[in-house]
């Protein structure tokens, strides 16, 4: 009895927080559903702590969005729809941690909550790495070339001020992860959120400097990854044409949860 009354309460407390995330206007109306999927997901598959870590990860990633979200969009890079996020969106970040979360109700183990674990560090180091470094005072870096200067919102340029952000996301997530038990042990949960987060924010930086769809507004002439800017459709400049943002972020979390794989064979006979 208890059991079922605790199933409905995390029903509804997924719809719930999906439904806060319309309203706050941090999704658009059709990302209702696919958050809600990714929450149903993570919740029944993994379990009320699973729940709280991709809440932790939306939070700081519609703080960091929001965070002087006028200067960003007066630099042209703000996310679009006062920073609402659409549903390819979300399920491009929540895809491999909602897999991963019935994989876990399948077959209980490390695995699936590391790979959980690097996933959901991935999205959070590079969304607020992204969001902080449009921020930066220096000029972004191409991360192919370290020497060369590009336009802040160039998909593969790189800050210093960007990479502090994408360490302390995947700090966050770690902590978090330890405090609430989805592994307890600090020697391992700190380095596989960190090394999994930083390597796919990274990971995510060097696609975007190689074959990711770049292109250029064809109404104010930024340079842009997003298909559509000031209401047009962009022109694509570089990259492979169907390799667009979405892609690259999960390309980015299979990378991001790979990396934390290796870190779990690599400290596991260690502990
Ligand atoms: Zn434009």
């Amino acid at each position: 009895m208890l059991t079922l009354v605790a199933a409905v309460a995390e029903f509804f407390l997924v719809l719930a927080f999906a439904l806060a995330a319309v309203l706050l206007n941090a999704i658009d109306a059709q990302g209702f559903l696919a958050s809600a999927m990714v929450g149903f997901a993570v919740m029944f598959g993994g379990g009320f702590p699973w729940f709280v870590i991709v809440a932790v990860f939306f939070t700081l990633g519609v703080a960091f969005t929001l965070y002087k979200y006028g200067y960003k969009r007066r630099l042209g890079s703000a996310q679009g729809k006062g920073g609402a996020r659409n549903w390819p969106h979300i399920l491009a970040n929540g895809g491999l941690a909602s897999i991963a979360a019935i994989w876990s109700l399948a077959s209980p183990g490390p695995v699936p909550t590391v790979v959980f674990l690097g996933a959901i560090s991935t999205s959070a180091a590079d969304t607020v790495a992204t969001e902080l470094g449009l921020l930066s005072e220096s000029q972004p870096k191409l991360i192919t070339n370290l020497s060369r200067s590009v336009p802040p919102g160039t998909s593969g340029g790189v800050t210093a001020l960007g990479f502090v952000g994408s360490v302390f996301a995947s700090l966050v997530i770690g902590v978090m992860a330890l405090a609430l038990g989805v592994l307890s042990d600090p020697y391992l949960v700190l380095p596989v959120c960190t090394v999994g987060g930083i390597f796919g924010a990274v990971f995510d930086s060097l696609l975007g400097a190689t074959i990711q769809r770049t292109g250029r507004c064809v109404v104010c002439l930024v340079p842009t990854e997003k298909l559509r800017h000031c209401g047009e459709k962009t022109k694509a400049t570089k990259g492979a044409r169907f390799i667009e943002n979405n892609v690259v972020n999960v390309l980015s979390t299979v990378a991001g949860a790979a990396a934390a794989c290796v870190t779990l064979a690599a400290l596991s006979p260690l502990l």
